[in-house]
């Protein structure tokens, strides 16, 4: 993705892993294959690979340096998680890719998740001398603290597989006494504030940044794919609560839809930031280019 200049703040990207990885039949339930193949004519190149059938995945982790603050949203995946084929990408592209942007750990600021799966907060911690300790020494790190506090709930009751993203990814942060547990009204800065957009996960967020009359929107994964753009009622496997997914859906696309703010969804492949259009009587994703 180019770096994106909104008003004083700049955005940019860290890729951990991209490329084709799920069918749309494996990822969404009530998927219709025959609308999906319609859909996929006339969606961007970049999403879907017809060799295999696969839908084209992007990990990635987005640095928003505001006036005053350096955060990185969403972490990835992470290091020494010990996740399976094939969450075990390869560490290296994403500690190349934070060096290239010019940052040190030391450098920042806050982490943000938009909520608390694997592929989201694991460059969160790191294992030191065998201890989870945070990634990020100088950092505060943003929970929603619903999101936090059912995480914690489910690992507690042995109901979050894979892994124990709370026990190694979350947790050490409060021990820490790094954690900012925060609720739907937070502002971070005047650039910075949240749009609760339940479903995905418990209590999932999207970042809002907006400076000088501009404005984008990190929507985290409130969709996957440029295909539940065209049809918001495609839920996926992983999702908490299917219902809520999809109106967290519909009303983001009808408030930004056809406006400027540009939308970077974290799973789309490069060029990422794009736009909510209007096709017929539903939304598009345009790219921008
Ligand atoms: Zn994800």
């Amino acid at each position: 993705m180019r770096t994106l200049i909104i008003g004083d703040v700049t955005i940019t990207s860290i890729i951990e892993r991209d490329g084709p990885w799920r069918t749309p039949q494996a990822m969404f339930p009530a998927y219709d294959p025959a609308i999906g193949a319609e859909h996929l004519k006339t969606l961007a190149p970049e999403v879907f690979d017809p060799v295999t059938g696969q839908m084209v995945i992007t990990y990635q982790t987005f640095v928003v340096r505001t006036p005053r603050h350096t955060v990185l949203v969403d972490t990835c995946t992470g290091d020494h998680k010990g996740y399976p084929a094939p969450m075990d990408f390869d560490k290296q592209p994403w500690l190349d890719n934070f060096k290239k942007a010019g940052l040190s750990f030391e450098a920042i600021t806050h982490v943000f998740c938009t909520h608390l799966h694997i592929d989201h907060c694991g460059w969160n911690t790191v294992l030191r001398d065998g201890r989870w300790v945070p990634t990020f020494p100088n950092a505060k790190y943003i929970f929603h603290k619903g999101e936090y506090a059912a995480w914690e709930a489910l690992t507690k009751a042995g109901k979050s597989p894979p892994g124990n993203v709370w026990t190694y990814n979350c947790l050490p942060i409060v021990e820490a006494g790094q954690a900012l547990l925060v609720d739907d009204t937070y502002a971070l800065d005047e650039t910075f504030t949240l749009i609760p957009t339940p479903g995905h996960s418990p209590c999932h967020c999207c970042v809002d940044i907006h400076s000088k009359g501009q404005r984008a929107i990190v929507t985290g994964d409130l969709m996957h794919h440029a295909l539940q753009v065209r049809v918001p009622e495609l839920y996926t496997i992983f999702d908490t609560d299917t219902a809520a997914g999809i109106s967290s859906r519909h009303r983001f696309f009808e408030s930004v839809v056809d406006t400027p703010a540009v939308v970077l969804p974290v799973h789309f492949p490069n060029p990422t930031a794009g736009r909510i259009t209007t096709l017929g009587k539903g939304y598009d994703y345009t790219f921008l280019r």
